[in-house]
């Protein structure tokens, strides 16, 4: 009946609302642009990597703020000609640059039922929070953590990276500090990573109020991990300076890298030391689901809070960053804040406390966890690991090739599924740094680069499950054939240097 009365009362006036005149024009256009995306991703392989963006393209998104409306096929034509081609490339199989995520056309389709239910996931009793409770049930038993154990979605790692610092703060200076600021006793608190750390390490400690430099970054070994022995010294200094140290943030997955710190000896050494455990297990922490690398996560089961990403290895579209903590009323005793509008009720729309909005700064949440809980169920994690092991074998594939080219220089010891390399030349970091550019225009690949030691690298790493060794093979190529561009006259040279051994793995 109510339905009746708006129709009757509202017919005049149709227009008034954002929806569609014609639900049928809406559909066909929707279907179309559903389509689009499936070849898009069905048909990715005959588009370059990425596309350097012609100025004129880039005029077009310094248009007047639109007063008046357009047709949605006329919107959408703009959306195909000047913003799909112009996209980052990852979900290429020839994207290999940073640490990004291919997605998966499952995920895609979530997204588009998670943007039509609109749900807020900040609070409420309504079963869009279920999923994401699942989903941390999920993580508790992936991870070994105990049913007190608290999760939330968050954008990504550098969020739960930072949440997690916060919560390491209340647990050292008790819920005061949320009045009283860090005050002298936050002034003496020291953390500590290691120089192989991701840089949102850094910010959160900036951001969290002791400033950066109350971070020590310890000193790693050759294989990038933490040396747990250098970080004891560093502690007993610490102390007997009168500093007060609180929290050790070990990596699982550098992302220079991809190496794994001795996470069982932090964590007993965090032990002895009761000092906060997190884990930046941005990419890595999913390893876990392969079995091959599970082994080497061991000790990840006794961190106090791991923060990792859905959207990289776990192949989720952007975003889904996601924190885990052990003892979920700390993290509670971090982040909740009574506010009269946000009254809780034990039925009705206001039950189910506690809420996501009492985990963490955001209030207005949208529905992360359904990309997930899709990508979760309709592959199973079985598959999702293979996918991970695949990608390291991809790497291993690559440094075969690497230490079989004479041209070419591992740079550092392929641990996972990145691969650092060079071309061997004269001017080699400016040399390298330009096939690396030569390569992402010509959109055959696109490796990025880091610095090794000084050393500029072109850096691989394999973590969209599309990727297979032709495309290994082409960035080969790619990197051989601008190299001796780049190089030519002195090639001879090059030829003559000699290979260093192989590095142990
Ligand atoms: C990607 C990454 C981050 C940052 O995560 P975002 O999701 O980009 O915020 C932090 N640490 C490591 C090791 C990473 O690989």
């Amino acid at each position: 009946m109510t339905k009746a009365l708006c129709e009757a009362s509202l017919q005049s006036e149709s227009s008034v609302t954002l929806d569609p005149q014609s639900w049928d024009d809406i559909r066909a256009q929707g279907h179309r642009m559903l389509d689009d995306m499936l070849d898009y991703a069905a048909d990715i392989r005959d588009r370059p990597v990425w596309t350097p963006i012609p100025d004129e393209v880039r005029e077009r998104f310094h248009e007047a703020l639109p007063r008046q409306p357009s047709g949605l096929a006329e919107v959408y034509r703009e959306f195909t000609d000047f913003i799909v081609p112009y996209a980052t490339g990852n979900v290429h199989p020839g994207f290999m640059g940073w640490v990004h995520g291919g997605g998966t056309a499952v995920g895609m389709l979530a997204e588009m039922l998670a943007a039509g239910l609109n749900a807020n996931l900040g609070g409420r009793d309504h079963i869009p929070i279920e999923v994401e409770r699942q989903i941390v049930e999920w993580m508790r038993q992936m991870f070994g953590f105990p049913d007190e154990a608290s999760g939330i979605f968050v954008t990504g790692t550098s969020m739960a990276n930072l949440m997690a610092v916060l919560v390491a703060r209340t647990t050292a200076l008790g819920r005061s500090v949320r009045q009283r600021g860090i005050g002298e006793g936050g002034a003496s608190l020291t953390a500590y990573t290691s120089t192989a750390a991701h840089g949102c390490i850094t910010k959160a400690m900036d951001i969290a109020g002791f400033g950066s430099e109350a971070l020590r970054c310890i000193e790693v070994d050759r294989f990038h991990r933490i040396d747990v022995t250098a970080l004891r010294v560093r502690i007993a200094l610490d102390r007997s300076a009168g500093r007060k140290p609180f929290l050790v943030v070990g990596s699982a997955g550098t992302v220079d890298i991809g190496a794994i710190d001795d996470l069982r000896a932090l964590s007993e050494l965090c032990r002895e030391e009761q000092l906060w455990f997190h884990v930046d297990g941005a990419y890595g922490a999913l390893g876990i689901l392969s079995p091959a690398l599970a082994p080497r996560l061991a000790g990840l089961e006794c961190a106090d809070s791991i923060a990792l990403d859905f959207h990289k290895w776990g192949q989720v579209p952007y975003d889904a960053g996601f924190l885990l903590v052990r003892d979920g009323i700390r993290h509670r005793d971090t982040f909740s804040a009574p506010a009269a509008y946000l009254r809780r009720e034990t039925r009705g729309l206001s039950a189910g406390s506690p809420w996501p909005c009492d985990l963490g700064p955001d209030l207005s949440r949208g529905f992360r966890a359904l990309k997930t809980w899709f990508t979760l169920k309709t592959y199973g994690t079985e598959r999702l690991g293979a996918i991970i092991s695949r990608t390291c074998a991809l790497a291993a594939y690559l440094e075969a090739r690497i230490v079989a080219e004479p041209r070419l220089e591992l740079l550092a010891p392929v641990q996972l599924n990145i691969v650092c390399f060079r071309y061997r030349t004269a001017d080699a970091n400016q040399v390298n740094g330009d096939i690396v550019i030569d390569i992402q225009e010509s959109g055959i690949a696109a490796p990025s680069t880091t610095i090794l030691g000084g050393q500029l690298a072109i850096r691989a790493a394999i973590v969209n499950h599309r990727t297979d060794t032709c495309d290994i093979d082409a960035l080969i190529s790619a990197v051989l054939e601008f190299g001796a561009q780049r190089s030519s006259s002195d090639d001879g040279l090059v030829l003559e240097v000699e290979r260093s051994p192989p590095l142990a793995t």
